[in-house]
């Protein structure tokens, strides 16, 4: 990795501010010279936090949180804690599996997906916005939004296409085999894939009133790309 210039600053200044996975991949692209949208979502997010951890002199992040206490509390999480609790992928970063005779590799959340996902969450806000969040403009953009997740998650051309010929039974084991490789391959900080949206989940982090909580705090790139 190189350290980031001004010039990578005013790039990243031309980027619409929702866009934070096509941020990252300019960044990480800029630093580590590589094509990070070939990377894994999950080792974009590790090389994100390494960075700013090691070029920040604060590296510290303030989460409040609804304690069971009965408190909100306002703690500052050590990133370098978080970082810690990294871990590699358990052997290849691929799995086979088998549907009912028909074969699939599955293979991480890359890049290209992450980014992919990013537009399809933005168009569905705003779908819900315009037409309301029970309209069928927006259903039928969660499920796409659904399908995608697992075609993305698939290696291989025309599943697109083949999706909506599959019978219900049949998605749903698909569905489900694929999920379950993806927890196989778990790797990288601690964090948890909702709809779009990351969260990192925080170390122990316990109260004056010795309430141990851990935290699922959203996990926004941009809060980890160093600023000028
Ligand atoms: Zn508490």
């Amino acid at each position: 990795m190189r350290e980031a210039t001004v010039g990578d600053y005013i790039s990243l200044s031309e980027i619409n501010e929702s866009m934070e996975e096509a941020a990252t991949t300019m960044f990480l692209n800029s630093v580590c010279g590589e094509n990070s949208l070939e990377w894994t979502a999950d080792d974009r997010r590790f090389a994100l936090l390494w960075y700013y951890v090691h070029t920040e002199r604060d590296h510290f992040y303030r989460i409040e949180y609804e304690c069971s206490c009965g408190q909100t509390h306002s703690v500052a999480i050590d990133l370098m804690d978080v970082l810690d609790a990294y871990r590699p992928i358990d052997g290849k970063a691929e799995r086979s599996i088998v549907v009912r005779g028909d074969k699939y590799v599955v293979v991480p959340f890359s890049g290209s997906s992450a980014e992919a996902l990013e537009l399809e969450r933005i168009g569905i806000q705003a779908l819900e916005s315009e037409h309301g969040a029970d309209s069928p403009e927006a259903g039928k953009a969660r499920l796409q939004m659904r399908l995608n997740e697992v075609i993305y998650r698939i290696q291989g051309e025309g599943l697109e296409e083949r999706i909506p010929t599959m019978s219900i039974g049949y998605a749903k084991e698909l569905i489900d085999s694929v999920e379950k490789a993806t927890d196989e391959m778990a790797h990288g900080l601690d964090t948890k894939y909702l709809a779009g949206e990351v969260f990192l989940l925080s170390p122990p982090l316990k109260c004056d009133k010795e309430v141990v909580t851990r935290c699922r705090v959203r996990f926004r790139n941009y809060d980890f790309i160093p600023q000028l």
